[in-house]
């Protein structure tokens, strides 16, 4: 059903009271290792909303490779196009986990290696799939190649925020960036404040699809194809403690909407729904919630 092509990291987070000077050394008050990525994040999320999911995606042959396989296969997931590959190392997030927000470095690792000609090894699997999810943190091949085999729905999540090229982003249907990966797409020079601003900069894309545009907890704004008025969808006040993964459990949910037959405002009200169960609870992968996390789960 879903196909999700995108990153798997070994998420290291340590919990700090600041971050650190260049140079300086300051202990951490906690530490969690858990599998992780935008692209293992959005495949666990779909399937705790009880898609079947397959995940592209290459880890290292390394002792995090294979706890992450061994964990996306306990999820549910099919894990038949994710290598361990003997040559590189398993990507790997470092978090500077300091309330509200994170400070990241990432090692791309084997996930450098999912491109163009790895995800055309993959060709069955996304080219029959109903939706297929993408992140920027495999090289840009893979969008190419995705843009170029997939039949079904295709959905780009562009972040990290990356200026994906014209030719390759508007072979999607459907972009979701934050407000941030809005203007890096769009090549502003300064991020819109006001909901008013994100409509204009997301029309001044000229995507041929649709955009929904994520605010936090301002919810979102969905700018659908074809010049339509656009459509604000609030976010659900909940008591927020953890955003971590919020914007990676919205795309997981807004496919998971599509594909429950929802329009993409509907789908965007569900997503908004589930994005607001992950902000209660802390960590990515552990925040991901299933249907009965959310309350009516049944009713869009
Ligand atoms: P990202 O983490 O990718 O920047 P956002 O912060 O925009 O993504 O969050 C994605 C979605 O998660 C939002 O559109 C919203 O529906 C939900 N969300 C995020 N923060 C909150 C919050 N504090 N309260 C309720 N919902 C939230």
């Amino acid at each position: 059903e879903i196909v999700v092509v995108g990153s798997l990291n070994m998420d290291i987070r340590l919990t700090v009271d600041r971050i650190p000077h260049s140079g300086e050394t300051i202990s951490a008050t906690g530490l969690k290792r858990s599998p992780g990525g935008k692209g293992g994040n959005q495949a666990v999320a779909a399937a705790r909303l009880g898609r079947r999911v397959a995940m592209v995606g290459a880890v290292g042959d390394d002792d995090a490779g294979r706890e992450i396989a061994d964990r996306l296969g306990a999820e549910g997931l099919t894990t038949r196009a994710v290598a361990q590959l003997t040559d590189v190392p398993t990507g790997t997030a470092v978090i500077l986990w300091e309330q509200p927000e994170s400070t990241i470095v990432i090692e791309a690792g084997a996930n450098a290696r999912v491109d163009e000609a790895y995800v055309r090894e993959h060709a069955d699997t996304v080219r029959y799939a109903r939706i297929v999810l993408c992140q920027c943190e495999t090289p840009l091949g893979a969008l190419a190649a995705v843009v170029d085999l997939a039949q079904g729905v295709k959905i780009l999540n562009p972040a990290p925020a990356v200026a994906v090229p014209r030719e390759i982003r508007d072979g999607f249907n459907i972009l979701v960036p934050n407000r941030f990966e809005l203007a890096t797409l769009a090549n502003a020079n300064t991020v819109p404040r006001t909901l008013e601003g994100v409509v204009a900069l997301a029309k001044s894309l000229e995507f041929p699809g649709s955009v929904v545009v994520t605010l936090g907890e301002d919810g979102s704004v969905v700018i659908p194809n074809g010049g339509r008025d656009a459509v604000h969808v609030p976010a659900i006040p909940v008591n927020a403690i953890d955003t971590t993964a919020a914007g990676d459990s919205f795309c997981a949910a807004l496919a998971d909407g599509l594909l429950r037959g929802e329009d993409l405002v509907g789908a965007a009200r569900w997503a908004a729904r589930v994005a607001a169960v992950t902000t209660t609870k802390h960590g990515a992968i552990e925040s991901l919630p299933y249907p009965t996390d959310i309350p009516n789960p049944t009713l869009l």
